[in-house]
């Protein structure tokens, strides 16, 4: 049996775990599983099934901890952020617990003429494929609204982040992993028996999948990369606290984020001054080495092709005449690993690859602007829309400017995880994707609504239609 060995990108001699890869046969036997247990679980009430849930969170919150340490080894990711995300997916996974009963409960729609119920109906069995850069809340935000709603799971995460993520889907009830890349990912989608996909990750992953669930009619979410402007307005007045949470929004998970800054655009008179304080904040704030020494807020990127791919995104910037600005400080030995320099870049022109494609990874363009009327137009350039941030001394200028641009999400004075709601829906507009997570519409993803009908005009005394009706 071939085995995945994931080594740890900080230090790429060490290897952090190992994992079984699921042939076809496999993926087809874990599939049905999730059928069998699927009939026990849908069969519960919700009140039931989030009982359950609540009980699975307090478990995980008790190894938080230890998986919290998994994670930083196999992903890169500064053990505070693994921390961050792991206590995130769980209060997530609380909020469905807290939510899912009110918003799944079946629906009577007020009708004179007879007893009209619209339920909310699992799929079955839902087939999630998940990308290594939030490996944990990325599949909790699939896991938890479709076990919430009754279906079960068969989740195919990553196979360069594949061991946190594990261990949590094995404290949830219903839900089977899978292990290995495309080809176990193709596997999943494309069996009869999953009524659902859930993909979170790139484009062309992503355009695959959508069109393999699609030859088997089967709805699928898709959740992809952004490539997205965070705007400052003539009048931006940050701080340095401000300053420091711009860099992070760019840089924490080393660039890594689907919806992390990653195009900058500042008013030209104004850039000498921007670049000035965000460089010192970037000294204070970001410390590049070892993900799991205290202090550390940038690690490695994910892999040894990811890092050649930033580095050429960047030497190519040179050669269009851009120059690039190191960032931070760097603690520790950084030769072992996939370690990529933050670098600002400027004097870039619009074509320039950094800046039209999804960077991903610590380098970011930074692009002056002469008038405000340039902005929507260059902001909305290219194919993808998943968030966006508009930075103003004014929000209703902001908010203005929010609702010209196409995406899915638009911060305002402030970028990246710091801006997201639980409670808000979230996904991407354009070739970003399509679908939302989290809020209600997180949750009305795994159901489909099933309509009950018992028409007035055929119950006890009732006189039945009019040969020549046809219900209005
Ligand atoms: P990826 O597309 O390479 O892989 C994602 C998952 O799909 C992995 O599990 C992989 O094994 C699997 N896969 C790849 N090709 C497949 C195929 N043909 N059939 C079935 N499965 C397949 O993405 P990645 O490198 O893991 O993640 C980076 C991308 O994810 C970036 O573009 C990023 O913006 C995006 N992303 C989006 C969001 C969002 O919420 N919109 C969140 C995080 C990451």
């Amino acid at each position: 049996m071939d085995v995945i060995r994931r080594e740890n990108p900080a230090r790429v001699a060490e290897v952090v775990g190992r994992v079984p890869v699921t042939d076809a046969d496999g993926v087809d036997a874990a599939v049905r599983r999730a059928g069998e247990a699927r009939r026990e679980w849908a069969a519960r009430p919700i009140g039931e099934r989030v009982a359950v849930l609540w009980e699975a969170a307090e478990a995980v919150s008790g190894r938080a901890g230890e998986l919290a340490v998994l994670l930083a080894r196999e992903s890169g990711k500064p053990l505070a952020d693994c921390r961050g995300e792991i206590s995130f997916a769980l209060t997530y996974l609380r909020w469905v617990c807290d939510n899912a009963p009110r918003v799944l409960a079946p629906a009577e729609i007020d009708d004179a003429a007879g007893r009209l119920v619209v339920r909310r109906a699992p799929y079955g069995v839902v087939g999630c494929v998940t990308p290594w850069n939030a490996p944990v809340i990325l599949a909790m935000v699939k896991l938890a609204p479709a076990l919430a709603a009754g279906n079960a799971v068969v989740l195919k995460p990553s196979p360069l982040a594949p061991l946190a993520v594990s261990e949590v889907a094995a404290a949830l009830p219903a839900v089977e992993v899978v292990h290995g890349g495309a080809p176990a990912g193709r596997a999943l989608v494309t069996h009869p028996a999953v009524r659902k996909v859930a993909f979170t990750g790139g484009d062309a992953a992503g355009r695959e999948i959508a069109a393999a669930a699609g030859s088997m009619l089967t709805p699928s979410v898709m959740e992809l990369g952004g490539n997205d402007p965070a705007i400052f307005l003539p009048d931006f007045a940050l701080s340095g606290d401000d300053y420091e949470r711009l860099v992070m929004a760019t840089f924490a998970t080393s660039g890594q984020v689907c919806m992390a800054a990653k195009r900058l655009y500042v008013p030209r008179a104004r850039v000498a001054e921007f670049t000035e304080a965000y460089t010192a904040a970037a000294e204070r704030v970001l410390v590049v080495g070892d993900p799991l020494t205290p202090g550390v807020t940038m690690g490695p990127v994910i892999s040894g092709p990811a890092a050649d791919r930033i580095r050429a995104l960047v030497a190519g910037s040179l050669s269009r005449g851009g120059t690039a600005v190191p960032l931070g400080r760097a603690v520790g030995d950084l030769e072992s690993g996939y370690f990529v320099t933050p670098t600002l870049v400027t004097g870039l022109d619009d074509q320039a690859p950094l800046v039209t494609e999804e960077q991903f990874g610590p380098a970011v363009p930074l692009l002056p602007y002469d008038t405000e009327k340039e902005l929507p137009a260059r902001a909305n350039a290219g194919d993808l829309g998943l968030a966006a941030s508009v930075w103003s001394a004014d929000e209703d200028r902001a908010f203005d400017l929010a609702a010209r641009l196409e995406a899915g999400y638009v911060f305002v004075n402030t970028h990246n995880r710091t801006g997201m709601s639980l409670r808000a829906p979230f996904g991407g507009v354009k070739r970003s994707g399509y679908g939302r997570e989290y809020g209600e519409e997180g949750l009305l993803e795994y159901v489909q609504s099933a309509v009950v009908h018992a028409p007035a005009a055929f119950r006890d005394g009732g006189a039945g239609l009019p040969a020549t009706a046809y219900p209005a």
